[in-house]
């Protein structure tokens, strides 16, 4: 069988996960990147593979399998990937949580036109907590729901520390309360509150003269970021901060606190957790094993748009059914 032919639209974090991946995974292969910057501009790993503008796309209608589509929740998903649905098989990791379903929509109408299969939200959450978070509800009927993050590096708190005024470079990470974890886990299920679930520590380099005590207080109180949360401040230099704080690690915990029994006597507690050194290099290789269910499903003729509660777990692996049965059951 020939390999699947992935194409990547967005070269940034993801984007050079997903060429990563692919490098790992041997029944893919990557066959060109687009991006909305001079291609000439962009320097990627894999020799032999061009790099084109993303107005090109079109262009590669029988040369490309599934586009894995790796731009920004906030603006150019919404547009690129009903756009480019049409066209190809398409994966994104869309994860505006509260805009999911107006984005299915758009996205499963312009599959359907071009009869092809687009999965969108794939990634680790939304993704692979969702799926554990719907096994958990269904086989634990009577039970709670509880989701920890971190610790872990957040791109946007860490976006909004750098536009505080005096501040010249920061990194923020969101780090899970082991106090209330351990209350999860001892079958208490309690009920948390924002501040009590996850605190937020910071790590700022000031411009030189600037305001300390201004910066700190600043941040603290930061409505929608930080107000709800107990946050603290460091302050260090650019070089401890390049040195010690370079990477982009993230993971976290979900949790099925649910009970039988004829009276619920009987406990029990699902536990699922990541521990990620580099959150987009995780999530894109969860994108390439996405693909491979996309392009299987559209040759099984499929169309439309699907998230990973409608992806059976054999549509991600390279091995038939046969050799899944034979060596995991
Ligand atoms: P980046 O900011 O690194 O890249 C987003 C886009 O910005 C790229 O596709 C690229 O498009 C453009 N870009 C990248 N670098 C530059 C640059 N130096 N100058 C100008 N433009 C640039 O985002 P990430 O790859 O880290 O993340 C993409 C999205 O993935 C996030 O918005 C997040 O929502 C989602 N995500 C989802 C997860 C999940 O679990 N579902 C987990 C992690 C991320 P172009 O090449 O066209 O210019």
């Amino acid at each position: 069988m020939s390999n699947i032919r992935i194409g990547i639209v967005g070269y940034g974090n993801l984007g050079r996960g997903v060429e990563l991946a692919i490098r790992q995974n041997p029944d893919t292969e990557l066959a060109a990147v687009f991006t909305r910057r001079d291609p000439s501009s962009l320097k990627i790993l894999t020799e032999g593979v061009g790099v084109y503008s993303v107005n090109d796309v079109a262009d590669f209608k029988d040369k490309i399998d599934v586009l894995i589509l790796c731009g920004g929740s906030a603006t150019d998903l919404p547009v690129q990937t009903p756009k480019f649905a049409e066209l190809f098989n398409v994966i994104d990791s869309f994860d505006t949580h509260a805009r999911i379903p107006e984005h299915f929509a758009n996205v499963d109408a312009a599959a359907k036109k071009g009869g092809n299969v687009s999965v969108i939200s794939v990634g680790w959450d939304p993704g692979m907590f969702s799926v554990q978070r719907l096994y958990g509800s269904c086989i634990l009927p009577e039970g709670k729901d509880y989701t920890f993050w971190g610790k872990g590096v957040s791109q946007g708190h860490s976006d909004a520390i750098r536009r505080v005024e005096g501040v010249a470079d920061g990194k923020q990470y969101t780090v899970p309360v082991q106090a209330a974890m351990d209350a999860v886990r001892n079958g208490e299920d309690p009920d948390l509150t924002t501040r009590q679930k996850h605190t937020r520590e910071c790590f700022v380099v000031a411009e030189d003269g600037a305001d300390k005590a201004k910066i700190e207080e600043t941040i603290k109180t930061m409505p929608n970021y930080f107000s709800d949360y107990d946050t603290t401040v460091n302050f260090i230099s650019q070089d401890e901060l390049n040195k010690n704080h370079s990477g982009i690690p993230h993971g976290g915990f979900v949790f099925r606190s649910g009970k039988t029994g004829v009276n619920g006597e009987t406990r029990h507690i699902i536990e699922y957790s990541l521990k990620l050194g580099s959150n987009p290099e995780f999530t894109s290789s969860i994108l390439v094993a996405y693909a491979r269910a996309a392009v299987r499903m559209k040759n099984e003729g499929m169309t439309g748009c699907k998230t990973v509660f409608d992806i059976a777990p054999a549509y991600l692996s390279p091995k038939s059914g046969d050799e899944l049965r034979a060596s995991m059951l």
